[in-house]
């Protein structure tokens, strides 16, 4: 099973720890056969140093960045000092694409705009945090 987590309010927006359990409990070794993705927007390198900064060992994970994604297709992309832009309809649909490409089977992401554009066979988890929740 692939599972996979964005980071921007989600796994950083998390003061109870919940979802931070299940991610770990994922990677723990007796759930062999799960591999765990990060699915987050920026360059490759920046989500690295944003999970060193949530304490996450990134050594085991498939990081997959939504920008570099997007690039590597083909898509028009521009820079902003905000970071990398494409045009909303194509970022929307950009997580769906991941999880159909990488057979994701289950996603938490905080953002429901990318659940209409996920493939049938994947499950998609709205997180929204602790404080959004109360
Ligand atoms: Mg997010």
């Amino acid at each position: 099973m692939n599972v996979a987590f964005d980071i921007h309010g989600t796994l950083d927006n998390d003061d109870d720890g919940m979802l931070r359990g299940i991610f770990d409990a994922f990677c723990e070794p007796q759930w062999e056969g799960v591999k765990v993705f990060i699915v987050s927007g920026p360059p490759v390198e920046q989500i690295k140093k944003e999970l060193e900064a949530l304490g996450i060992d990134y050594s085991d994970l498939t990081i997959i960045s939504v920008v570099d994604y997007l690039k590597r297709k083909g898509y028009y992309m521009w820079n902003t000092p905000k970071g990398w832009f494409a045009r909303s309809d194509v970022w929307w649909k950009s997580k769906g694409m991941i999880c159909e490409e990488y057979n994701i089977d289950m996603i938490f992401d905080d953002l429901i705009q990318y659940k209409k554009y996920m493939p049938e066979t994947t499950k998609f988890i709205l997180w929204q945090g602790y404080k959004r929740r109360l």
